[in-house]
Order: C-alpha cells, then sequence, then structure tokens
C-alpha cells in the first residue's frame, strides 16, 4: 500500500464520489476491499489530514447523505482524544505486553505463536492472519472477528492480541489499535463485547470461508461465548496538554521537526514557518528491539518519512534530512547543534511511541540552549476536548459542529 500522500490524494479523490454509498456497503468485506477508502495508513502518519477528508466530502455531499462516513473518520480523532487524556493506558499496556511475554505458561504463549501465524486451525481465522501478516492491512470486520476470535474463542490476553497487530498493520495507531482491541474485549466500553458469529461472517465475509473448511463449527453462533476480561488499566482521566494552536517566528535560526505522527506541515498552523533545516529520524533499533515491528511496517515508517521530508523541503526551500538514528533524542539534539538552532519546531506528538521521547527531547534541547516549541491543530485541539466520555456524546457534539460547517 502507497502510504505517500500524492497516492493518498488519488485514492481519495477517487473514492470522495463513493462515500454516499459508504454505509451502506463498507460492513461487506469484498476482494480488493473496493467498500472502503484504504486512506488509513495515510491518515494515521497524516500523509494525508482528517481535516482535508472532512472539508472535501461538506463541499461534496450534503452532511446527512455522507453522515456515516464522516463519524468514522472521526472515530479516529475521538480514540486519539481520548488516549491524550489517559496516556497511562498507552505505558500500561506496554508494561503487561512485556510482563506476559516474559511470565505466561509456555504452552500458552506457544498456541498464541500459532494463531499468529495462522495456524489455529479455524481455516477462516487463519486466512485472516495471513493476509495480516502477507498485506499489512485488514478490513474493519476482519480485525474485529479476528480480535474476538483470539480473546472469546482462543481465551488470551487481548494485550499480546493488540500487540500482534501493532507490529503488523500498516496503519498501526497507538489509539485506534489498543482502544479498539479494549473495546472487542468489552473493557472499553463496559457492557459492550464484540462476540464473532458464523452467521456473520457468513452474511459479510464469504471470500473467508470455503467449501470443507476446518474449525468452522468453533463459531457457529450457539458455541460462542463471551469471556469475561479483567480491565487492568487505570482509565482515569487527566487535563489534556495544553499546546498553542498558533504558530508565531520568533528572532533565531528554527529547525522544523517531522514525525510520523504528523506529515504534512505544510498545511495548517507551520505552513508559514521558515525553517533553516528540517529532519525526521527512524530508529532501527527501537523500532525492531522495543516494538518488534515487522519489515513491512518498518519499510512503510521510512517511506512516509522521506515523503513528508521531500514535500518539506520543497515547501519552505530547505534541505531535509531523514536520519537513521540508534538514540533518536541524541540524533535530534546533535542536528540541532550541527545547525546552530534556536528552537526546533513541530507538531505536538501524541501519545504512543513519538509522544514518549518529547519529555527527554525537551530537556535534553533545553540543556544546549534549544527550545522545543510544539503546536496543535486547532481541529485537533477541539476534537481531543470533547473525547473525554463515550463516543456517542462526543458525535453528537461533532456532528452539530459538522452541520453547522456545510
Ligand atoms: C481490533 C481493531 C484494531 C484496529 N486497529 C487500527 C489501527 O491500528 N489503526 C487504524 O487506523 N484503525 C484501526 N482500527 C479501526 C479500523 O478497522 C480501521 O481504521 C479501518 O479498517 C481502516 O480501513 P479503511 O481506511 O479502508 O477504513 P474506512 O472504512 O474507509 O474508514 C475511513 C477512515 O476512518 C477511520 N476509521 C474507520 N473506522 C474506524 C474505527 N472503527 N476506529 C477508528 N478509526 C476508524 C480510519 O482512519 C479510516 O481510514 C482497528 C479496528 C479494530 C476492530
Amino acid at each position: 500500500m502507497d502510504l505517500t500522500r500524492q497516492a493518498a490524494r488519488k485514492r481519495w479523490e477517487e473514492f470522495l464520489p463513493k462515500v454516499t454509498a459508504y454505509g451502506r456497503v463498507r460492513n461487506h468485506v469484498v476482494a480488493g476491499h473496493s467498500n472502503v477508502s484504504l486512506l488509513s495508513g495515510a491518515l494515521r502518519f497524516r500523509t494525508i489530514l482528517e481535516d482535508e477528508v472532512v472539508a472535501e466530502t461538506l463541499g461534496a455531499h450534503s452532511f446527512e447523505a455522507a453522515e456515516k462516513w464522516l463519524q468514522e473518520v472521526c472515530w479516529r480523532r475521538y480514540w486519539k482524544g481520548w488516549l491524550e487524556q489517559r496516556p497511562q493506558v498507552w505505558s500500561q499496556w506496554r508494561n503487561r505486553v512485556r510482563t506476559l511475554e516474559a511470565e505466561l505458561q509456555g504452552r500458552i504463549l506457544e498456541r498464541a505463536r500459532r494463531v499468529m501465524a495462522g495456524e489455529s486451525g479455524v481455516d477462516c481465522m487463519d486466512r485472516i492472519a495471513r493476509e495480516l501478516l502477507e498485506s499489512g492491512y485488514l478490513h474493519n470486520h476482519a480485525r474485529m472477528w479476528w480480535a474476538s476470535f483470539w480473546i472469546h474463542g482462543e481465551q488470551l490476553p487481548w494485550e499480546l492480541g493488540a500487540d500482534f497487530f501493532f507490529r503488523h498493520l500498516l496503519d498501526a495507531d497507538p489509539a485506534s489499535n489498543t482502544l479498539s482491541w479494549r473495546w472487542v474485549a468489552g473493557v472499553q466500553t463496559p457492557g459492550k463485547t464484540y462476540i464473532v458469529r458464523l452467521s456473520n461472517l457468513e452474511k459479510y465475509g464469504s471470500d473467508y470461508l470455503k467449501l470443507g473448511d476446518r474449525g468452522a463449527e468453533r463459531l457457529a453462533d450457539e458455541n460462542v461465548r463471551a469471556c469475561v476480561v479483567e480491565d487492568r488499566l487505570d482509565t482515569r482521566p487527566r487535563p489534556l496538554p495544553e499546546y498553542p494552536e498558533e504558530f508565531r517566528e520568533e528572532p533565531g535560526r528554527t529547525g522544523l521537526w517531522l514525525h510520523p505522527d504528523d506529515l504534512t506541515p505544510e498545511i495548517g498552523a507551520l505552513r508559514g514557518a521558515k525553517p533553516a533545516a528540517l529532519s525526521a529520524c527512524v530508529c532501527e533499533k527501537v523500532c525492531r528491539e522495543h516494538f518488534g515491528l515487522s519489515p513491512g511496517r518498518m519499510q512503510s515508517v521510512r517511506t512516509v518519512l522521506r515523503d513528508g521530508v521531500d514535500r518539506a523541503s520543497a515547501h519552505y526551500g530547505c534541505m531535509g534530512e531523514v536520519i537513521e538514528a540508534v538514540d533518536p533524542v541524541a540524533e535530534m539534539v546533535g542536528w540541532a547543534q550541527r545547525n546552530r538552532l534556536d528552537a526546533v519546531v513541530g507538531f505536538a506528538p501524541m501519545v504512543g511511541p513519538t509522544g514518549d521521547l518529547v519529555s527527554r527531547l525537551d530537556r535534553e534541547l533545553g540543556a544546549v540552549g534549544v527550545a522545543l516549541r510544539l503546536v496543535r491543530r486547532a481541529s485537533d485541539a477541539e476534537a481531543f476536548s470533547m473525547a473525554s466520555a463515550g463516543f456517542f456524546p462526543f458525535w453528537q457534539r461533532m456532528r452539530q459542529r459538522l452541520m453547522e460547517r456545510q
């Protein structure tokens, strides 16, 4: 899947006329996934922006005709905002993955490995696992079925299933992935658990079923039951971090930091910045050893960073580099010093691997006299402030705002 901005814009322009049919067809998984946009990777790295997609949807269609589509695009921002208010959910999930890998009985880990490899013995679920391993993408329904099979069918810990997705999905997102897994497990929205059923697969995913399949009886409606999952994570909200929404040029030399949470600085508050240098860092060691990312996923991160840096270089008229780092914070500090910068500016990373770097980066840049100045898109600040509780109160308010914009 090509996640560059040019490819994403092309895909979006082709999909725009189809958004009015989206609500009717989106749940049906068909070959080539033509019922859905396949924009998730580009939206995750922001080589295309939700703001563009929403504005162009409202420019081309009435709100009512495109409501289901707009709602799904806004789910992503809702999850992001929910997690921004609970950064501990991300760090506790990462810790749980490490603990489970170290402490679970060998036979359970071996079973988990076989299910991930597409060797569970339930052929339709194994086709989904292999599709993920081979393509780095799954339709939403396939993600729900497989996650439910993992949690409620195989009774494996959701945290390890979420880690498997995080390592292989090209659109892997700290918020959408972790919180969707929690939702399937029944811990994100108390009282709501998602159960995979054969009748649902027959209706929406018949391509995954073949005559004479092994194991399908395990998914027969009468055989599947929700298992009770204990919520071990602290989900109490904290105040949202505050960032300015405007960028004001200050005297001195500025460098622009590009990172995987937002790769379109030429649109929005940073458009008018005048950086003397710009860079993005990719850290193979952290990606491989700490997160265990698949080679396809590593490649996609490199591709989007290169794409973001090339576009930004052209927009700002200055040299840009993608730095291969062992320690991304140390590299950024070195880059700031080599370029004699007074300040590093960028979009505020969100909760996740890049967000984890911010406090150390701020401290170590500060120690060499370089200020870190982060801004937040106004549309993110607005959406995140509405995401403190469930999706439906969020959507009621977001819906109102979108209707007013038509
Ligand atoms: C267990 C599980 C794990 C998931 N992990 C991720 C993930 O790591 N990254 C990710 O982007 N999405 C994730 N999703 C949400 C959803 O499955 C994908 O966003 C969607 O399938 C991507 O395909 P698309 O771009 O063709 O979607 P479309 O149906 O075309 O939707 C358009 C856009 O809306 C957003 N969107 C749609 N549905 C959802 C949803 N349910 N939650 C959040 N955003 C949504 C995405 O940005 C998507 O690109 C997960 C869902 C489940 C059930």
